[in-house]
């Protein structure tokens, strides 16, 4: 049975770029055929960035877009909370068995030590982080392992399988390939102020909420490969893959990099019509 998700982040507005995904995301489900379920999960994890007052207007927003979800922190469903804000316990389980596993490490370098240290693995891709440098890799069983996240005060990498080829086929981008420790090194798990990161968040929920599909922009190709691992490391099975491709500007640049990328708040406050929008995207997209 289909179940997908929308996953806004509520550290801002949701601009055309977002409207445009979630957007797809619906149609998918909706193509799936009756029983499909859309499932809305707020991904509020940073408590820095994000404001209850982003989530509110996010789920304004959807709705304005026309778009409704049969589960969420509005609805309630089966799979509640829909907040990942709520959801530690569901993170510090999977965290747990990464550790025991062997699969994590806690690390103390900065991301900006990995920053000077490290070359971007392929410079012209903005996307890609630095890769982690093999030798600030700690050798196996050190004893921190025994330590839980917010004692040890550091932040938690993914030990990736070097050289171990990740590959997937994606609905609408085709065959994927990238290798670990050449395209993405060791990657976050949780962050050293205590906050789950992204790769094991969107996992855990995706594997508990049994998510079949997700849908979200390309831009997270590559994410999808250090998430892929830590599915292979929990026994798990991923769900389908389908990254719609990115809005550009006039310019070719990616409009969510925009400071003046267009909100949806100010498309509905300038007169825009919704139903004209989305049958833009179905366009778009076909
Ligand atoms: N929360 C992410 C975003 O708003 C999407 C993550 C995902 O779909 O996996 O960009």
């Amino acid at each position: 049975m289909y179940r997908g998700r929308l996953a806004p982040t509520p550290t801002g507005r949701l601009h055309l770029g977002h409207a445009r995904t979630f957007w797809l995301a619906q149609a998918r489900a909706r193509a799936a055929g009756p029983g499909a379920k859309l499932v809305l999960r707020l991904e509020d994890l940073d408590p820095a960035r994000c404001r209850p007052e982003f989530a509110a207007a996010a789920m304004e927003d959807l709705h304005w877009l026309g778009l409704q979800w049969d589960e969420g922190p509005d609805v309630g469903g089966p799979f509640a909370p829909y907040a990942q804000s709520q959801r530690r316990e569901v993170y510090l389980d999977a965290w747990r068995r990464l550790r025991d596993g062997g699969f994590i490490y806690p690390c103390t370098r900065s991301r900006a030590d990995v920053q000077r240290a490290a070359q971007a693995p392929h410079a012209e891709d903005e996307e890609a982080e630095p890769i982690y440098p093999l030798e600030w890799r700690p050798s196996r069983g050190t004893g921190r392992e025994i330590l839980v996240p917010s004692a040890a005060k550091a932040n938690w990498r993914f030990r990736v399988p070097d050289g171990e080829v990740v590959e997937f086929c994606d609905a609408l981008q085709g065959p994927q390939r990238f290798t670990a420790g050449k395209d993405f090194g060791d990657f976050l798990i949780w962050r050293r102020d205590d906050v789950p990161a992204y790769e094991l968040a969107v996992v855990a929920d995706d594997q508990a909420m049994q998510i079949s599909e997700v849908v979200r922009g390309a831009d997270l190709l590559r994410s999808t490969a250090r998430q892929i691992l830590i599915y292979r490391a929990l026994g798990w099975e991923p769900p389908a893959w389908a990254h719609a491709p990115l809005l550009l500007d006039e310019s070719g640049k990616r409009l969510a990099k925009r400071h003046d990328a267009l909100s949806l708040a100010a498309l509905r406050a300038n007169g825009a019509d919704p139903v004209a929008l989305a049958a833009q995207f179905a366009k778009e997209l076909n």
